[in-house]
Order: structure tokens, then C-alpha cells, then sequence
């Protein structure tokens, strides 16, 4: 009898440890290193946009500081569960899809461009999600073997929308078309949805391994994701802005990435 309510009460403690394991794994919220900028070399910074937008979605934002060592990236890469590839400056043509620069294309940063494109390869090579937007997700095409219009007005024939608004940032001013059954699909439940634009840079050759998920009227990339993956993708269009302003119309792209991070 004695025997019996002994097992009975360590069964009872076994289950107690069992659901509060459970309950700290649900509770611990993955961390997302965010790409960075260092400016005129003076400070290391991400806007804030993609900060709340990690923390409105569940994840704990963290920055990722520009290096030219790979070995302390790769001490990053440990401590976080998924990253964000952000906006910001032309990708160098010549160095990164063998393009010598045509008039049109915009300002270059050749120390964001060489750990940008590591990060994001070492990312993926270990297997954590990766968002990439605007500049993010023209470099991830870039970093897997794709091409990218230098400058769209200069060298797109057929006819353009406008993708550089002059709108407040969270506004959308042009639709986009949505593959359905894409993870952009899934991710905001919409076939259909006007987004911001604020890009003269657009993907032309996807890499290999790559596919478009959605499309603006003129024909313009606005999302890919990777192949047969669920955790690599990108957007042309910049979610971030919306979702930090309390905007939930693209809270499912940075609520998905955080949920494939939890996996981790
Ligand atoms: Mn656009």
C-alpha cells in the first residue's frame, strides 16, 4: 500500500515537471537577430519599426552588428532562432551578379553588402528562418544566384507603377497579386492587397531554388520564397511599418517567422 501511494506520488510530480517544461518551452519567445546599418561608421542601428514589429509578433529583437569576421558571426548566428534581412542601400552589381553599374543605380555599402550576403548564407545553411525585406529580399535573390534591375525606370521597357511613393509609410498605393497556396498567402489570408513601395531596385532573374509568390500590375517581383522551404522569404514591399503602427494587415509575416523560430 505504502509501495503504491509512493508511485502514485511520483507519478504525480513526473507530470507536474512534465507540464511546467512544457509551459516554459510555450513562454520562451525566440530571439530574432535583426541586419543592421553602421552609417558613416559612427553607430550600429535597425529602425525601430522592425524592432516592434518583432516584439507585437512574439520575438525577442536583437541587432546583428556588422563584421567582417566570420567566426563572430557565426557566435551570433548561435544565439538567435531567426533572422530579418532589412532595408537599406543598393547591392553592388559588379561584386555580387556581374553587372558593371549602370547611371541609375543608388548608393553602395560594400562592408553591409559582404556581411549581409554571409549572414544570410550561414543562416541558411544552418536552417533558421529567414525574413528578408526590400533590400533584404532583393539580396537573398542575389546571395542564391538571382539578378536584380539595377534601377527599375532605366531599365524596365513596359510601362511602371509608381514604387516610390510619395504617401505616408503606412499606407499602401499599389496592389499586389498573391500566389495562392504561397506562405505570403497563408501568412496574411489575402490574394490581393495593396502594399508600401519604396524601391527603384527589383529582382529580375530568381535564383535557382527560388520561386515569385506575388506580383505587382506591372509585372514587378514583390515576394519570393524558397523551394520546398517554409522559413525562407522575402517581400519587396515593407510590412514592418504597418505592423508597428498596430496595423495587423501584415502581422502573420513576422507572426509566422516567429513561429518557425520557436521550432528551432
Ligand atoms: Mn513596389
Amino acid at each position: 500500500m505504502k509501495n503504491n501511494a509512493l508511485k502514485q506520488l511520483s507519478f504525480l510530480l513526473l507530470m507536474l515537471l512534465f507540464v511546467a517544461s512544457g509551459f516554459s518551452q510555450t513562454q520562451k519567445r525566440p530571439v530574432i537577430g535583426i541586419s543592421s546599418t553602421t552609417g558613416e561608421g559612427t553607430n550600429t542601428s535597425a529602425p525601430l519599426t522592425y524592432v516592434q514589429s518583432v516584439i507585437r509578433a512574439g520575438g525577442v529583437p536583437v541587432i546583428l552588428p556588422l563584421t567582417d569576421d566570420p567566426e563572430l558571426l557565426s557566435r551570433m548566428l548561435d544565439v538567435v532562432d531567426g533572422v530579418i534581412m532589412t532595408g537599406g542601400e543598393d547591392i553592388d552589381p559588379l561584386k555580387y551578379f556581374g553587372e558593371e553599374p549602370i547611371p541609375g543605380l543608388g548608393e553602395i555599402s560594400p562592408s553591409r553588402d559582404a556581411f549581409d550576403i554571409t549572414l544570410i548564407k550561414m543562416a541558411v545553411k544552418r536552417g533558421l528562418p529567414v525574413l528578408g525585406i526590400c533590400r533584404g529580399h532583393q539580396l537573398m535573390n542575389v546571395a542564391f544566384g538571382g539578378t536584380l534591375y539595377q534601377d527599375m525606370p532605366s531599365q524596365v521597357k513596359t510601362p511602371l507603377l509608381k514604387h516610390r511613393q510619395s504617401a505616408p509609410g503606412n499606407y499602401g498605393t499599389h496592389s499586389i497579386s498573391i500566389e495562392k497556396g504561397s506562405l505570403l498567402n497563408k501568412q496574411i489570408s489575402k490574394e490581393s492587397v495593396a502594399v508600401n513601395s519604396f524601391h527603384h531596385q527589383a529582382v529580375k532573374d530568381v535564383a535557382p531554388g527560388f520561386k515569385v509568390t506575388a506580383r505587382s500590375k506591372d509585372g514587378i517581383v514583390e515576394a519570393i520564397e524558397m523551394e520546398g522551404s517554409q522559413r525562407v522569404f522575402g517581400v519587396q514591399f515593407h510590412p514592418e511599418v504597418f505592423t508597428s503602427k498596430g496595423d495587423d494587415t501584415f502581422l502573420g509575416i513576422f507572426k509566422h517567422l516567429i513561429n518557425e523560430a520557436s521550432k528551432k
